[in-house]
C-alpha cells in the first residue's frame, strides 16, 4: 500500500517535470495564436504564418460567412487570439458582435486593405469582358436598364478573393500584421508570402488563359449568387445571379422571373449551384430553362481537406475546369 502510494506520488512529480519541461519547450517555440475569419482566409494567412501560427478558422469548409451565426468556441478562440484576420467589405456582418462578446482587444486586421472594392455593378455585367481600359462603349443602350436590380445596389462586393491578383494583396497583408506581431520571424513570413505569391500569379495566368480559349460568346453563365464579380473582371466570364453579393436576402420570385427571362434572351451557356448555398432555386431554374447544371463551383469557402477545393488554389483550379468546360459546350 505504501509503495503504492509512493511511485504513484514519484509518477505524479514525474509527470510534473516533464510537463514543466514540455511548457518550457512550448514557450520556446510558442505558436502567435491567429483567427481567420472564413476557409479561404484562413488558408492564407497558414501559407504566410507557416509553422509559427496557429490558426483557428471561424466559419469552417462549406460554411456560408454572410449568414454565419457564431458559436461559443468562437469567442474562446478570439478572446486567446494576438491577431484576427477579416476580409472585410461587410462580408461578416456577425463579426463585430462576436469581437465585443469575446473581449478581444488585439489588431483586427483587414484583409482587403489596399483592394480596390467593387461596386455591385463592376464586373456584373458590362465589365465583364475585363475591359478595364479605355473603350467603355456602352454601345447597346439597354445595358443600363438592366441595371434595376432592386438588391444590394451600390454596395461593395466582398468576393474580393475571386481573382488571384486580389489574393496577393491579402498575401501580403497578412505578412505586414504577421511580422509586426512577431518580428522576430518577419524574414520567414516574407519568404512565404514572396514564394506563395509567385504560385499565386501564374495561378491568375494560368486562369486567364484557359479562359481566354473559350469563345467570348460562350463566356455566359448563371450562378446562385453574386460573388463571381471580381473573377468576371479579372477574367472575362459574364456571370448573372438570382440572388445578390449577400446570401442574406432571398431571391424573389420576380428576380427569379427576371433571370430566366434572360438566360433564354442571352442564350447562357451554363447554370452552377454553389457548395454554400441551397441548389433548389437553381434546379428550378434549370427545369424552366433546361439549362444543365454544370456543377458546383466554390464561391465563399474552401471544400473539405479530401474535396476538390480543400486550398485556395485548387478551389480557383477546380472553379476554371468547371467553368471552362461547361461553356465550351459538350
Ligand atoms: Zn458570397
Amino acid at each position: 500500500m505504501r509503495t503504492k502510494l509512493k511511485s504513484a506520488v514519484v509518477g505524479a512529480l514525474l509527470a510534473g517535470t516533464s510537463l514543466i519541461a514540455s511548457s518550457g519547450i512550448a514557450l520556446a517555440g510558442e505558436k502567435i495564436k491567429v483567427v481567420a475569419s472564413f476557409s479561404i482566409l484562413g488558408d492564407f494567412v497558414q501559407k504566410v504564418g507557416g509553422d509559427h501560427v496557429e490558426v483557428t478558422t471561424l466559419v469552417g469548409a462549406d460554411g456560408d460567412a454572410h449568414v454565419y451565426e457564431p458559436k461559443p468556441d468562437d469567442a474562446k478562440a478570439m478572446a486567446s487570439a494576438k491577431l484576427v484576420f477579416v476580409n472585410g467589405l461587410a462580408f461578416e456582418g456577425w463579426l463585430d458582435r462576436l469581437v465585443e462578446s469575446s473581449g478581444y482587444k488585439g489588431p483586427l486586421i483587414k484583409a482587403t486593405d489596399g483592394i480596390e472594392p467593387a461596386k455591385m455593378e463592376e464586373g456584373h455585367e458590362d465589365h465583364a469582358e475585363g475591359e478595364k481600359k479605355g473603350d467603355h462603349d456602352h454601345a447597346e443602350g439597354e445595358k443600363k436598364d438592366d441595371h434595376d436590380h432592386d438588391h444590394a445596389h451600390g454596395e461593395f462586393d466582398p468576393h474580393a478573393w475571386q481573382s488571384a491578383a486580389n489574393a496577393q494583396v491579402y498575401v501580403k497583408n497578412i505578412a505586414e500584421a504577421l511580422c509586426a506581431a512577431e518580428a522576430a520571424s518577419c524574414d520567414t513570413f516574407k519568404a512565404n508570402a514572396d514564394s506563395y505569391s509567385k504560385e499565386l500569379g501564374a495561378l491568375h495566368a494560368e486562369i486567364k488563359a484557359a479562359v481566354a480559349k473559350v469563345p467570348k460568346k460562350r463566356r455566359n453563365v448563371i450562378t446562385s449568387h453574386d460573388a463571381f464579380g471580381y473573377f468576371s473582371k479579372a477574367y472575362g466570364i459574364k456571370f448573372h445571379a438570382p440572388e445578390g453579393v449577400s446570401t442574406e436576402s432571398e431571391a424573389s420570385a420576380k428576380d427569379v422571373a427576371k433571370l430566366i427571362k434572360q438566360i433564354r434572351k442571352d442564350k447562357a451557356s451554363a447554370l452552377f449551384v454553389e457548395n454554400i448555398s441551397d441548389q433548389r432555386l437553381i434546379e428550378q431554374i434549370s427545369k424552366e430553362t433546361g439549362l444543365a447544371i454544370g456543377g458546383a463551383l466554390y464561391s465563399d469557402a474552401l471544400s473539405s481537406k479530401e474535396g476538390p477545393a480543400g486550398t485556395y488554389i485548387d478551389m480557383m483550379k477546380h472553379n476554371t475546369k468547371l467553368l471552362t468546360e461547361a461553356m465550351a459546350g459538350s
